[in-house]
């Protein structure tokens, strides 16, 4: 779709198949079952969700999902669908990977930054978008590098240290416009260099890609936070803030894991209003 001078497309990288538990966290299972049925082992369906951008003659990909170098146990053990999804959907958009100018995803586990590198037939880690710029807090550089005991199993060095390598990655902290309109805001919560990203037309022309402050959409209701969040308290600050204003402009918001009509609006009551022009 087209919003102001930015052409939107929904990119959908595959997905996974979590425990229920760790989609919902603290909400009781009686309630998110109803809306994410789960199967006999208490697994739901979770996609990864992302956009692909174009604006101004460059190309941009927001969340690059799990990617495909996950071996074959892992991702068995994982449920892994469409591991080939992320290069799928940019190939069905005529965009091959050299044509990528920037990389943005909003944190770096394994879930969000697998799509960053790719294995070569011969083996070799590579980088997915050769010739992008990979725009990554730094905050959240540093603690990927030394994550805490919970976080570990979070973060797959072969996503994100090649990149570095390969002078790839483009540091920013907080609040930064990495190219006119496209905006990164730090919101913590989730990891501590979380960041959702928001492509801005206009004040009232927005898309924002809210990464795992709002995976899915029963997590519009502000209480309703994921087990793997690190500090609950700055998800349930952020969040809010985050739909008020989505509510009051109108933002055009995409959740990062939903799998049922991911891109839409929410009114000031968390109403969903899917947008028909961005539907799987
Ligand atoms: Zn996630």
């Amino acid at each position: 779709m087209r919003l102001g001078d930015f052409e939107i497309h929904l990119l959908v990288a595959g997905g996974w198949h979590p425990d229920g538990g760790t989609m919902f966290g603290v909400v009781p299972k009686k309630l998110w079952e109803r809306q994410k049925p789960a199967d006999e082992n208490n697994l739901v369906r979770a996609a990864c969700v992302g956009v692909v951008v174009r604006h101004n003659g460059r190309v941009l990909v927001c969340e690059t999902g799990i990617g495909s170098k996950l071996d074959e146990k892992r991702a068995r053990q994982y449920g892994v669908w469409e591991p080939d999804g992320l290069l799928t959907c940019l190939k069905r958009l005529s965009v091959r990977p050299e044509e990528v100018d920037v990389v943005l995803s909003t944190h770096l586990h394994w879930d969000h930054a697998g799509g960053f590198t790719r294995r070569s037939e011969g083996g070799r880690v590579e980088l997915t978008f050769p010739r992008a710029r990979h725009i990554v807090q730094r905050a959240e550089w540093d603690f990927a590098l030394a994550p805490d005991l919970r976080s570990r199993s979070g973060y797959l060095e072969d996503d994100f240290l090649p990149v570095e390598a390969a002078g790839a990655v483009e540091f920013v902290d907080g609040e930064a416009e990495v190219l006119p309109g496209v905006v990164v805001r730090r919101t913590g919560g989730h990891t501590p260099g979380h960041q959702v990203v928001r492509f801005e037309a206009g004040d009232e022309l927005s898309c924002v890609v809210t990464g795992d402050l709002v995976g899915m959409r029963p997590h519009l209701r502000v209480p309703w936070t994921m087990s793997a969040d690190l500090d609950v308290l700055r998800v349930l600050d952020e969040k809010a803030k985050l739909l008020e204003e989505a509510a009051a402009h109108r933002w055009l918001l995409v959740l990062s894991h939903e799998t049922d009509q991911p891109a839409g609006y929410v009114d000031s009551d968390g109403r969903w209003t899917p947008e028909p022009q961005l539907s799987p």
